[in-house]
């Protein structure tokens, strides 16, 4: 049997993440696909998004008021003559030109019309018949987005690698692509073991415990950017658990959950061993998840014993330890970046915001802890306070939580009031 890692191969949060940072850099995602606009959405770019138009495309009024010629309003209140009106839309050949003294009713979104280089708010004027009396003073330029003042044509607006949220699907649309190209996703096998896991639709015994893992890990992987492709449950025993593995590594990433602690039946990492597997972490001073393992296959390993599809030399695989809160957190610090760049997404830093602690914590030193939390209070006077928890079983609580509290591994006791690092979910 191949030889397994060092036990020294235990790392500190930020080493292990860096690590697995390190090793995301160098991964490319496996080629692209044109697809709908609103399919697109929550995926990654996978070409540069360009402005078609200058945007906006002619000087374009951000107010209800009047466009005026600013030097006419040398000291207000000003009386100008009222030439028309412009609605947003209006054709350019039906905007009139301003001449000194003139001013033009106009709608917010409508063309300026040319003479004019502001727009007087509404609300800061009065109007009598064919004039308007002004009361406010204006600068040249107040109230009117210059033509390409936001973007050029031919300019960048998004770069590949991007997500699409709202906000870039929004850029999309504006530049008229309702297709779009972007990564393939990639395919991330989900193995879970343990003689004790039955699936979801089997009445489990009374010391069965249904399989959540496999669950929820593949939400983590769609909304990540990933395939999941779910394989049967594996038992604590090696040759099973050797063919399941084997069908695991036809993914471009292999995720396990459970059988990574040392116990006498925790068989994931001698059994990868076996598959030529390198280890680059095999625990990280964390809590929950301390006996996370992070590692690679050489490629053709797999069932098939086919090389990749991709161009990549190895799999990546992690062994998630297997309590069900273990599972999720160590999916978000560790897998997600490798993930996230299979997916072609650019890579980013893990933030950590703050929020007052509302209630005291004490714990001990020697770990970093991300212990499900629960923001309340709203605006400036958001607090956080942990989830009443029982352990790193608890799925219930871990459902009611929105954020994780972290705890640097050299404080025992954290008072209320004071600031603590939140990582939100
Ligand atoms: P392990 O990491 O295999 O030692 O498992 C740790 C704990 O997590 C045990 O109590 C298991 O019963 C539980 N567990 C392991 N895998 C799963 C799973 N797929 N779904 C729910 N609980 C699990
Ligand atoms: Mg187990």
């Amino acid at each position: 049997m191949a030889a397994l890692p060092e036990p020294s191969s235990i790392l500190s949060f930020e080493d292990a993440r860096h690590l697995v940072e390190e090793h995301a850099a160098q991964l490319r995602p496996h080629g692209k696909e044109l697809v709908d606009l609103l399919e697109g959405a929550g995926q990654i770019l996978a070409e540069p998004m360009l402005a078609d138009r200058n945007f906006p495309p002619f000087p374009r009024a951000m107010r209800d008021g009047y466009a005026v010629r600013a030097a006419d309003l040398a000291g207000v209140p000003a009386t100008l003559e009222v030439i028309g009106e412009i609605k947003a839309g209006a054709r350019a050949e039906d905007v009139p030109t301003l001449q000194p003294g003139q001013a033009a009713a106009i709608m917010t979104g409508a063309p300026a019309p040319s003479g004019s280089d502001a727009v007087v708010m509404v609300e800061h004027t009065a109007r009598d018949g064919e004039r308007v009396q002004v009361m406010k003073l204006v600068a040249a330029g107040d109230n009117i987005a210059a033509i390409a003042s936001e973007a050029k044509r031919g300019e960048r607006l998004l770069s590949p690698g991007v997500r699409l949220d709202y906000a870039a699907i929004a850029v999309a649309a504006s530049v008229g692509r309702s297709r779009l190209l972007v990564y393939r996703k990639p395919k991330v096998a989900i193995l879970s073991t343990g003689d004790e896991i039955v699936d979801i639709d089997v009445p489990p015994a009374a010391t069965q415990i249904r399989n959540s893992n496999t669950y929820s890990l593949a939400a983590q992987v769609q909304a990540a950017g990933g395939d999941p492709v779910l394989l049967p449950i594996a038992p604590d025993e090696p040759a099973r658990l050797r063919e399941l593995i084997a069908d695991a590594l036809e993914s471009d990433l292999v995720l396990l959950a459970g059988g990574v602690s040392m116990g006498k039946y925790d068989l994931v990492e001698s059994v990868l061993a076996e598959f030529e597997a390198e280890f680059f972490f095999t625990g990280v001073f964390i809590q929950p998840g301390k006996p996370a393992v992070f590692g690679r296959v050489p490629c053709g390993r797999g069932r098939l014993a086919r090389e990749s599809a991709s161009s990549a030399a190895h799999v990546y695989f992690f062994g998630l330890p297997g309590n069900p809160v273990s599972t999720m957190v160590t999916f978000e610090l560790f897998a997600r970046p490798i993930l996230e760049a299979l997916a072609g997404m650019t890579p980013r830093k893990l933030a950590f915001l703050k929020a007052r602690l509302k209630s005291e914590i004490r714990t001990k030193t020697g770990l970093t802890r991300f212990l499900p939390a629960i923001l309340s209070g709203e605006f400036e006077n958001t607090e956080v306070e942990l989830a009443r928890w029982h352990g790193s079983g608890d799925i219930a609580s871990m459902a009611r939580a929105n954020c994780y509290v972290v705890i640097p591994p050299d404080r025992e006791k954290i008072q209320a009031g004071e600031w603590v690092p939140i990582l939100l979910r």
